[in-house]
């Protein structure tokens, strides 16, 4: 291609807190009845006191810290005066020159790249206004209105649609680590601008980095991106829309645009005809805000471990794929079960003395069958340790099992089945149910008997060379089973058979 994107995010991001940013009411977004967490404060009524809800301030620093910011010593509310309905007192209690956090970056785990962030900001939500359609009114929901509400700038180091939506997934997963906010953006908890431009190829060339900001093409914003798909289908189009301008010749107007999902196209919005005024200043009824050292390095020691650092710790510590360290990570219960269950495993690969070599087969098992087996019974709902019906315990007890007993495939994904629907130990389970394996020689020559006896033709076939007649025969005695014959007695029996005529 000849042009370059060059794309910054504006992230909005609902904090999850008990309470509001400024008054006392419940912080619930998704509450569906109206106007029902609200007071004078979060009504903007005249005269009213807000206060600052500090368990905000420090989740957002905690974010800053993890996308490793500077965290101001000193940081202020100031109002952003506008009008619109949504926003009863006339101003947005913001910040501006003084945010909490900035000058920090997020790596984006496939290429590794630093993408610079800019800014991080706390300010509060609006109203909800809802359009009922065919009527000539509209109505407010305050419900949301006066939510904590963090905003992350990034810097246009992002270069296309993908890695666009790898930031935002990356900085979903450690929001949720944080515990920041659930980041759900179908819940509008995570709502994503993106600002994107075209820059020629070579004018890149001559790229001194001061001058980076004059080497930026004129960009163009797109709103209501609220999916991940919709952040990457709203650039993709976006990027074709510019260069086809640029290639005939044109220029790209700087304007906001809207993003129509069921289109795929973006729209004009309205153009920037000049930078909005805001006429920022000190909120006069919050104090500033100092923080110092203690403070910092107190919230600094209680971040958990993250994602960035979970992966490569998996990938040194179990050696598994990529793939499945990847599945494992994107939901820290599921990582945090995982390795609750390779604990419990470790105890008894110490207390049976297995091999290194045996024990690393026991975790690929382990992450096999979790992954393809156990969330498979949750038919796609999201993994929570707390509603998983299997144990770390027992799950680790049903890899020992496959392990000891030499389980088929098929008998093991049974037992799993039976564990998630019942809760009973494996062990339990394997008695009541019979589904042990077969290992007595009587009772398989019997069954091999019968196998020989309706496949005559297999038996002349394996004769005369053809080796996959044995794996044919090996299948009915499974199948005669139901999985459950050894497979190794099993073969030495058939070919003891085959090699001597008889049973
Ligand atoms: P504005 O004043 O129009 O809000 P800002 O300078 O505050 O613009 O930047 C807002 C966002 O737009 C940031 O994420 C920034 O990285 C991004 N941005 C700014 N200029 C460009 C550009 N030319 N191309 C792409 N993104 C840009
Ligand atoms: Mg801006
Ligand atoms: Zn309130």
């Amino acid at each position: 291609m000849d042009y370059m994107p060059k794309i910054g995010l504006e992230i909005h991001v609902e904090l999850k807190t008990k309470s509001k940013m400024f008054c006392s009411c419940v912080n619930d977004s998704q509450e569906t009845e109206p106007n029902k967490n609200i007071c004078p404060i979060c009504l903007g009524h005249p005269g009213i006191l807000p206060t600052i809800n500090i368990e905000a301030v420090k989740l957002v620093i905690k974010t800053g810290l993890a996308l490793n910011c500077k965290i101001a010593n000193t940081s202020k509310f100031e109002r952003k005066n506008y009008f619109y309905p949504d926003l009863p007192k006339g101003y947005q209690i913001s910040q501006y020159a003084d945010p909490l956090c900035k000058e920090g970056f997020l790596i984006i785990p496939s290429n590794n790249k630093k993408i610079r962030i800019r800014r991080i900001h706390l300010e509060e939500d609006t109203a909800k206004l809802i359009h009922p359609e065919g009527e000539n009114y509209s109505l407010l929901d305050f419900n949301r209105a006066g939510i904590p509400l963090m905003e992350l700038v990034t810097e246009p180091d992002i270069e296309s649609a993908k890695e666009a939506k790898e930031f935002a997934r990356e900085l979903q997963l450690i929001l949720r680590y944080l515990g920041v906010s659930d980041a759900d953006m179908e819940k509008g908890q995570m709502r994503v601008e993106a600002n994107i431009s075209l820059v020629k190829n070579e004018k890149l060339e001559i790229k001194n980095s001061n001058l980076e900001k004059q080497n930026l093409g004129t960009k163009v914003e797109i709103k209501n991106l609220n999916s991940f798909k919709a952040v990457e289908r709203a650039i993709e189009y976006e990027i074709r829309r510019q260069s086809k301008i640029l290639e005939d010749g044109g220029e790209v107007i700087q304007e906001t645009r809207g993003w129509d999902e069921k289109k795929g196209i973006t729209f004009s919005q309205r153009e920037k005809e000049e930078a909005h005024d805001y006429r920022y200043f000190p909120e006069p009824d919050l104090p500033p805000m100092e923080f110092n050292e203690d403070f910092i390095s107190d919230l600094k020691n209680q971040l958990p471990e993250l994602p960035l650092q979970k992966r490569e710790r998996f990938q040194q510590e179990y050696g598994l794929l990529p793939t499945n360290i990847e599945i494992l990570i994107s939901n820290k219960d599921l990582s945090e079960y995982f390795e609750k269950t390779i604990s419990e495993l470790i105890a008894w690969v110490k207390e049976k003395n297995i091999s290194k070599e045996n024990y690393q087969k026991l975790v690929q098992i382990t992450s096999n069958y979790l992954l393809s087996e156990a969330l498979g019974l949750l038919g796609g709902k999201p993994f929570s340790e707390k509603e998983f019906p299997i144990t770390p315990e027992n799950f680790a007890e049903f890899i020992t099992i496959i392990y000891e007993k030499n389980l088929s495939s098929k008998i093991a994904k049974i037992l799993l089945k039976e564990m998630f629907e019942t809760k009973k130990d494996p062990s339990d389970i394997l008695e009541e149910k019979e589904l042990t394996q077969i290992q007595d020689q009587e009772t398989l020559r019997n069954i091999i008997a019968t196998v020989v006896a309706n496949n005559q033709k297999a038996i002349e076939d394996f004769k005369k060379g053809k080796e996959n007649a044995l794996q044919f025969l090996m299948g009915q005695v499974m199948k005669e089973t139901k999985g459950r014959a050894d497979p190794e007695t099993t073969k030495k029996l058939l070919l003891d058979f085959l090699n001597n005529d008889k049973i």
